[in-house]
């Protein structure tokens, strides 16, 4: 099975690194210094790198990474600089032994691209642990759609997010799905892995779609949550959801 690497940045981003044997891939290199210690610790080369979104964290060490490895192909959305081979939804391209499938999630940023192979999804700032990214440029709509398509995989994909943000994420979850048992389990769980310093991701699908409220929205216990929080009729998933991701940013 594929297993990415978690290099730990700036104060909770993970930039995912991938051996091949035709050069590493690293997704999202907010910063090149932790690729380029990895790298030279483990006698890799770079081959690839995938951007998720425009954001200087997913996006600032790219230039000195084409610097040191200027073979290094950049795939990404269009508009971030240093990208060799701008993607759409719906392509797909190869890298050392691996196929990815681009999945454009609008929400975080109308860029947004997740990247899918079979057995893992790498999630940017689209799928949280237990959370979503916020809504900096696109609508609660757009969100609800993208991360409808990333519920749909097989539940068996491992979920490769940007950052290091379940607790915080769980401990919302409390609040809004307080009678959900996959919620306290899964913060027993998280909690004991942060204490003893390791990631909580990956995390599998099945375990988001048991657990993340945002992939929850449309459940009777989160349809009465969001309408009690927002003190309006709420008559569907999304627009609980849109209640959800407001709360959330005032949690
Ligand atoms: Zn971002």
């Amino acid at each position: 099975m594929l297993s990415f690497i978690p290099l730990p940045a700036f104060a909770d981003n993970y930039i995912w690194l991938l051996p091949q044997p035709s050069g590493a891939c690293v997704v999202d290199p907010g910063e090149a210094s932790p690729v380029l210690d990895y790298l030279a610790a483990h006698g890799q080369q770079l081959g690839a790198i995938l951007v998720t979104h425009h954001h200087a964290d997913h996006t600032g060490g790219i230039g000195r990474l084409k610097a040191a490895f200027p073979h290094a192909l950049v795939h990404g959305p269009a508009g971030v600089a240093n990208v060799d081979i701008i993607h759409h939804d719906g392509d797909s391209f190869v890298v050392g032994d691996v196929r990815f499938q681009v999945i454009a999630t609008p929400g975080h940023t109308l860029d947004h691209l997740c990247y899918y192979t079979p057995g893992a999804l790498l999630s940017g700032d689209t799928l949280f642990g237990a959370g979503c990214g916020r809504l900096f440029e696109g609508s609660a709509n757009q969100m609800y759609a993208s991360l409808a398509r990333l519920a749909a995989l097989p539940p068996d994909t491992w979920v490769y997010p940007a950052h290091e943000y379940t607790l915080a994420n769980l401990a919302f979850a409390r609040a809004c799905d307080p009678d959900n048992p996959a919620v306290s389990e899964r913060l027993l769980q998280d909690s004991q892995r942060r204490q003893q310093g390791k990631p909580t991701l990956p995390v599998r699908l099945d375990v988001e779609l048991a657990s993340n409220p945002f992939l929850r929205s449309g459940e009777p216990a989160l349809l009465a949550a969001s309408r009690q929080h927002d003190g309006n009729p709420i008559n569907n998933a999304l627009e609980s959801f849109a209640v959800l991701r407001r709360w959330k940013n005032s949690f």
